[in-house]
This record gives C-alpha cells, sequence and structure tokens, in this order.
C-alpha cells in the first residue's frame, strides 16, 4: 500500500509528509511529556522541534520559497522569544502565558487573509502549494472565515487578558448595560453572516465581508472578556489557549495543511481539558464563568475585604512561631501568590526540610488556582527540588488539615477563605477551598491585612487558632528558619 501511495507522489512529497507525520507524533509526545512537572521541560522542547519539523517540510513542500524571509521570520520570532524567557519574571508568567495566546489567534487570523488574497490567484505560493491549481472549495471559504473570526476574538481577548492580570487595565469586570445582546449581534452577524455567505458564494466571501467579520471579531473579543474578573481569569486564559488552537486548525483547513490541522486540534482540546479543569477547580459552569460577571461587586459588604474590617488579629514574630513548630509532629505547607512575587520557593523547601529533620511530617498542599496562571505553585516548588511525593492536589489533602498539628500558608488568600464554604453571598462561595482552619494552628505569611487577587475578606485572618506573621513571604521564611535553628 505504501508503495502504490510513493509511486503516486513525487518524492518531495514524500519527504514533506513524513515530515509531517513525525512532527505530529513528536507534538502528541511533546503534550504528553508537559502532563508532570518532571517531564514537562522535554515536552516543551519536543514540542518545538516538532514545529520547526514541521515548518521544514512545509518548506520542502513548496519548494520555491525564497529561504531569505523564513531565515528573517526565524531570527526575528527568536529572538523575541528569547529576550522575552530571558527577562519574564516567574510573577509575569500569566500575562505572557496571554500574550503568546493572543500571539497565537493573530497569527492565525493573518495566515487566513493571506489564504483570503492568495487562494484565488493561481500560481501564487499558497495556492499552489495547498490547492494543487482546483478552485477554493467551501470549506476552505469557511475556513477562512472562521479562523479569522476565531483568531480575531483570541487577539483582543487576550489582549485585554494581559492588561487585567499586568493591572494596566482594571482587574474588575466592566459591566456595559446590554452587552449580552451586543454580543449576541456580534456573534450572530459574524458567525451566521460567514456561514451564509460562504454558502452562497460556494468559495471565498467578498473582501467587504472579509473585513466586516475582521472588524467584529476584534470588537467580539473586548466585549468578551471585558466583563470577567476576580477569580475568573484562570478559565479565561485556558479558554483562550484553546481558542488560540482552534484558531490554528481552522487556518490549516483554509490552506489544506494537515499538520496544522492536528497540532491546532491537539491544543484546542488540551485547552478545553484545562478550561474543565479550572472550572471544576473553581466549582463554576463555563457558562456561569463568560456571563456571571463574577466579582463586580462584593456582595457580602466587604467592600474589597480592607485592613479596618477584621477584629480579633492575633499577629506572632518568627520566634513566637518557632516555638510552636518545635513541638509540631505534621506540617502541611499552602503556597499562593505571595511566594511567587517573594520568590520564597526555595527557602519554603528549606523549611520543609528543617521540619523533616526533626522528624515532622511535612507535605504541600497545591489548590489548582493558586498564583496566577494554572500549575504556578506546581512550577515554582518543582523549580525549588521539592519532592513530588511531598505535593499533594486539593482532594488528596483536604481531609488531612484536621488531623495535622500546624500549617503554614505563604502569600495565599483566596484558596483558603473559609467564606467560599459556608457564606452563600460571598462571591468565592462555592469555589472549593483548602480547609487549612481544620489545623491545630495556622500561620498566615502576608505583608498586610490587604485581600487576594477576588477582592474579599478572609476570615481565616481572625480565626482563633491563626496567627498572621507580617512580612514579605521570603524575608518571614528566612527569619523561622534562623530562629528555629537557633531555638
Ligand atoms: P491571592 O491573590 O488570593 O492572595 C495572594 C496574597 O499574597 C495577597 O493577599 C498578598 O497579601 C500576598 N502577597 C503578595 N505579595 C507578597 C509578598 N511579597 N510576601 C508575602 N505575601 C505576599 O492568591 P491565591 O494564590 O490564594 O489565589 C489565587 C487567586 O488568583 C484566586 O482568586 C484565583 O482565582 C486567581 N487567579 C488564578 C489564576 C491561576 O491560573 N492560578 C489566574 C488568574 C487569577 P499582602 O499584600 O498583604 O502581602
Amino acid at each position: 500500500m505504501f508503495a502504490a501511495y510513493a509511486n503516486q507522489v513525487s518524492n518531495t512529497t514524500l519527504l514533506a509528509n513524513a515530515g509531517y507525520l513525525v512532527s505530529v507524533v513528536l507534538f502528541m509526545l511533546g503534550i504528553m511529556r508537559m502532563g508532570k512537572v518532571k517531564t514537562a521541560r522535554s515536552g516543551n522542547q519536543l514540542a518545538g522541534g516538532a514545529m520547526l519539523l514541521a515548518m521544514v517540510a512545509q518548506f520542502v513542500e513548496m519548494g520555491h520559497i525564497n529561504p531569505v524571509w523564513i531565515i528573517v521570520g526565524l531570527v526575528i520570532g527568536g529572538t523575541i522569544g528569547l529576550v522575552s524567557a530571558i527577562k519574564v519574571g516567574m510573577t509575569e508568567m500569566p500575562e505572557m502565558v496571554a500574550l503568546f495566546n493572543g500571539s497565537g489567534g493573530l497569527a492565525s487570523a493573518l495566515v487566513a487573509l493571506a489564504a483570503y488574497m492568495y487562494l484565488d490567484v493561481p500560481g501564487t505560493p499558497l495556492m499552489s502549494a495547498s490547492m494543487g491549481g482546483a478552485d477554493p472549495s467551501i470549506v476552505n471559504g469557511l475556513a477562512v472565515m472562521l479562523s479569522i473570526l476565531i483568531g480575531g476574538v483570541t487577539f483582543t481577548g487576550s489582549l485585554i487578558a494581559f492588561g487585567k492580570l499586568s493591572g494596566k487595565v482594571n482587574g474588575s469586570p466592566i459591566m456595559l448595560p446590554g452587552r449580552h445582546v451586543m454580543n449576541g449581534a456580534l456573534l450572530l452577524l459574524s458567525l451566521g453572516g460567514t456561514i451564509l455567505v460562504t454558502f452562497t458564494t460556494g468559495g471565498l466571501p467578498g473582501a467587504g465581508i472579509v473585513v466586516a467579520v475582521t472588524v467584529m471579531a476584534l470588537i467580539l473579543g473586548v466585549m468578551l472578556v471585558i466583563p470577567i474578573g476576580g477569580g475568573d481569569m484562570p478559565v479565561v486564559i485556558s479558554l483562550l489557549n484553546s481558542y488560540s488552537g482552534i484558531g490554528a486548525a481552522m487556518a490549516g483547513f483554509a490552506i489544506n495543511s494537515q499538520v496544522l490541522i492536528v497540532s491546532g486540534s491537539l491544543v484546542g482540546a488540551a485547552g478545553l481539558i484545562l478550561t474543565q479543569i479550572m472550572c471544576k477547580a473553581m466549582n463554576r459552569s463555563l457558562a456561569n464563568v463568560l456571563f456571571g460577571g463574577f466579582g463586580a461587586e462584593p456582595t457580602d459588604g466587604g467592600k474589597g475585604g480592607g485592613a479596618d474590617e477584621y477584629t480579633n488579629v492575633k499577629a506572632a514574630d518568627a520566634e513566637e512561631a518557632a516555638m510552636i513548630l518545635e513541638d509540631v509532629e505534621s506540617l502541611i505547607i499552602v503556597p499562593g501568590y505571595g511566594m511567587a512575587v517573594s520568590q520564597a520557593q526555595h527557602l519554603v523547601h528549606e523549611l520543609g526540610d528543617l521540619m523533616e529533620e526533626r522528624g515532622c511530617q511535612v507535605r504541600y498542599a497545591i489548590h489548582p488556582v493558586a498564583g496566577r496562571m494554572p500549575g504556578h505553585m506546581n512550577v515554582l516548588l518543582a523549580e525549588a527540588s521539592v519532592p513530588y511525593e511531598q505535593l499533594f492536589e486539593l482532594d488528596q489533602i483536604n481531609n488531612e488539615f484536621k488531623n495535622t498539628d500546624a500549617v503554614i500558608v505563604i502569600g495565599a488568600n483566596d484558596v483558603v477563605n473559609p467564606d467560599a464554604v459556608d457564606k452563600k453571598d460571598s462571591p468565592l462561595y462555592g469555589m472549593p477551598v483548602l480547609n487549612v482552619w481544620e489545623a491545630r494552628t495556622c500561620f498566615v505569611i502576608k505583608r498586610s491585612l490587604s485581600p487576594g487577587f477576588a477582592k474579599v475578606k478572609n476570615p481565616l485572618f481572625e480565626a482563633d487558632n491563626t496567627y498572621m506573621l507580617f512580612g514579605d513571604g521570603r524575608k518571614a521564611v528566612e527569619e523561622m528558619i534562623k530562629a528555629l535553628k537557633e531555638g
């Protein structure tokens, strides 16, 4: 069967198809390896290699492309990637992920626009490489339009997400009156118009329609993300990630590129799975996230959880904490966004080791939305070489707090808020949280009584068994280690 196929196609096509096949397998292996922290780095490298191979195969197939363009593109893209990877701080990673999603969306939309411009011009590179001289079909026309639509939404939506995560745009939901009607109208016009026009023209729609859909997609991206705020950003980021994959797959259909279809579908599917995991972690439906406007106004009268709302807060210093820790036999460490900000992960590991040497059982509890991106805490603790066996997910450890002597919460807030369990009018209500208050003693390390990302009060800080250690996370842990060693 292979011999028969080989006889029908040229050596170049055969070589290119072999390259596509290998790169698709590498993509799948890469994405599999990204599922575990231990193998994630090599998974990323495999996927990067697969991307390069797919590009080379594409150029082999096209044959007559000017290599200067390719090299210039590779150098510019590679330099931007390298510089941003070196410069970006761990705390800025979520913004960077949002920007990368947006770039993916923009790339898909641009490929689709290029396809639109070239598909009906016989002899142009896209036409000759992907269409073999045939007229663009309804599938190509539809894919071009959908890729522009999804890519455009992803691009502007990701820019707004980037702005919200980096504090450049107000993080609270901006609820424009009549937004559902406007969004519905935009979606109906762009999607419905696209399908209708593509089918009636039997291929590519007119330029006016393409421009109109592009503009509507760009507006829709802004409109869809602007009302989302508070703790719902993890879902939005993973959903935009998924959109960028679906947009790429559509671009693949537009230019008949199987490798783009497969790799885009892989990203799209992975992003959807992550979205579902994030929704589950926050006990919210996707519809609720997209249309709910979570975090608009704290309904508990908390007015953002300012320091003046707390009574009965007990502060302790490092020596006092060390005195209590000297006698504990079980300890759970709960990291949050503040650990990332203060870059305390290495010291946290040192503290854990010190407690273990004293015969204490040490475990780390990881909340799925702790920090500012999925897997944020896992990445930091892996960087600090905390053994994987000591890391526990929320479901695995939540029943353990009640049998635990002490908990150290470092820079976490929303993910340890008891109101999520028992206060129905709290915006966090229903989100599964780590039940740290059930432990015998709970230490909370943070700089002040300021609220977390969701801007709500946290009654944990005034619980009878809670001691607040006010200060920068890194410095506080350093002082605890010193006090324990001296004690
Ligand atoms: P929070 O944002 O709820 O709280 C972080 C706390 O860290 C703050 O209250 C802050 O208090 C403290 N902090 C900041 N800097 C320091 C420092 N240098 N040293 C010590 N403490 C510090 O974090 P959580 O991890 O508990 O929860 C994550 C929140 O972010 C959730 O609401 C989640 O939905 C949301 N989110 C998560 C994303 C994800 O993908 N994981 C993406 C986007 C949002 P203080 O200023 O007093 O020090």
